[in-house]
């Protein structure tokens, strides 16, 4: 492809691996020796649906997806989903309970880790404030724990949580885009994982959650989704991710549902004024119904993101990102550590706090510096290194399709800026 390609450092959509680039061109035009380009082909054809079920077992294959869980393709991105688990859930908790006692409430626990999560939270409150007996919970929220109590720069210690007894929906967002605040992987299921999982302050608290072997555990995976394997997949209610951070083009949202998640949300209104009417395409029965093509679903994002997972399944799936992504982060956070050192850089959320593989967040110290950062880096064909409007400085993301050779040009760049600002 060609060599005028901009090292995109960008949070998303983000940058997509040129030999899949190619491969979609030729696809534009001639889709599984269809003749006819993957915009323009039935998205009811027998070569798209093939495709589709591809992509499925490419999801589940790779993640281990149990059959407990379907996987389901959406639109709508992440804030679809915001909505979604919400009014799914809650009829859900209706047809699981449909008579409360006197004084009892269909309660919606919300970690909060930074602003995806925030926001989320507050779609919850808005669909449910005027609902009879539901209420949302702010289980924690990360940033009454933060230096200075307004900002999100560290994932709050396990003791700070209060999960409500028998909660309809715990939501979690697992990498926090904006704040670059992640939970640490914690290992897997396993009796020792739990032990580790106590020790360990910035892996998700799985320990304190309710004791329920049908856990109605939400978590946001769209910035974090196939970097590495999801620990305790089969532990939650719903895993859900945007396509356009580490899969494909924006449009297709990725759903992992537990069976027991897809329900009957009309039968769910018809029972009990707690449950809200749901619009049929943000209802899973209807998706799963339609097997993920109840109406047009967007082409070209599930295909590219069909040729991204091939590509990702022959270099070894999560596990062999795991170790890629791993070093790619390590060699960033020791290098803004180094600049913090000489004064130059400012770490917005310390590695061991919490600190995301995918969004490397910092500061440049100084006045004017961070311009003169941002500049360089440009002018050396690095591009998408500003930190999101809301919260500023930097941000250096490493999504899967980051290469070891755009970051260690990221890490030469940000050590020769150290060098010429301490000069
Ligand atoms: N959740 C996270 C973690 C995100 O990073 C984003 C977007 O960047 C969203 C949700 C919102 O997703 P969408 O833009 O697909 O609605």
């Amino acid at each position: 492809m060609a060599s005028d390609r901009v090292l995109n450092f960008s949070a998303g959509p983000s940058a997509l691996p040129d030999s899949v680039l190619e491969q979609a061109t030729q696809g534009l035009l001639n889709f599984a020796n269809t003749g006819i380009g993957i915009a323009e082909i039935s998205h009811r054809s027998k070569e798209f649906l093939a495709f589709l079920d591809e992509l499925e077992s490419l999801v589940r294959e790779q993640l281990e997806v149990p059959q407990t869980h379907r996987i389901l393709f959406a639109q709508g991105g992440g804030t679809g989903q915001f909505a979604a688990v919400v009014m799914n859930m809650l009829a859900r908790d209706v047809l699981l309970r449909p008579n409360l006692a006197e004084g009892e409430e269909r309660v919606l626990d919300y970690v909060v880790t930074g602003s995806w999560s925030r926001t989320a939270a507050k779609e919850a409150t808005n669909l449910t404030e005027t609902v009879p007996n539901v209420r949302v919970n702010i289980a924690v929220d990360a940033k009454n724990n933060s230096a200075d109590g307004a900002s999100y720069d560290s994932l709050p210690p396990h003791s700070a949580y209060q999960f409500s007894e028998n909660p309809a929906l715990i939501y979690y967002c697992e990498n926090e885009t904006v704040n670059g605040i992640q939970f640490s992987k914690a290992p897997s299921d396993d009796a020792s994982g739990e032990e580790l999982n106590k020790k360990d302050e910035t892996t998700f608290p799985f320990h304190l959650l309710p004791k329920n072997t049908l856990l109605p555990l939400v978590a946001d995976y769209s910035s974090s989704f196939m970097s590495r394997p999801i620990p305790r997949l089969a532990d939650h209610a719903i895993i859900y991710a945007g396509a356009q951070k580490n899969i494909g083009p924006a449009g297709l949202t990725i759903l992992i549902v537990r069976q027991d998640c897809i329900v009957d949300v009309d039968a769910a209104v018809k029972l009990s004024r707690s449950a809200i009417p749901v619009p049929s395409i943000l209802s899973y029965k209807y998706l799963a119904d339609g097997k993920s093509v109840p109406n047009t679903p967007p082409v070209f994002s599930v295909y590219v993101s069909g040729l991204v997972l091939k590509r990702m399944k022959e270099l070894g799936g999560p596990k062999y990102y795991e170790e890629f992504n791993r070093k790619k982060k390590e060699k960033v956070y020791e290098t803004v550590k180094e600049g913090e050192k000489r004064g130059v850089f400012r770490s917005k959320v310390p590695e061991d706090k919490g600190g995301s593989w995918m969004n490397v967040v910092f500061e440049v110290v100084g006045d004017g510096a961070e311009g003169r950062f941002l500049k360089g880096a440009e002018s050396k064909g690095m591009k998408g290194l500003k930190g999101h409007r809301s919260v500023g400085g930097i941000r250096a993301t490493l999504y899967n399709a980051v290469t070891e050779e755009a970051t260690d040009a990221l890490v030469a760049y940000m050590k020769e800026f150290i060098e010429t600002e301490t000069q």
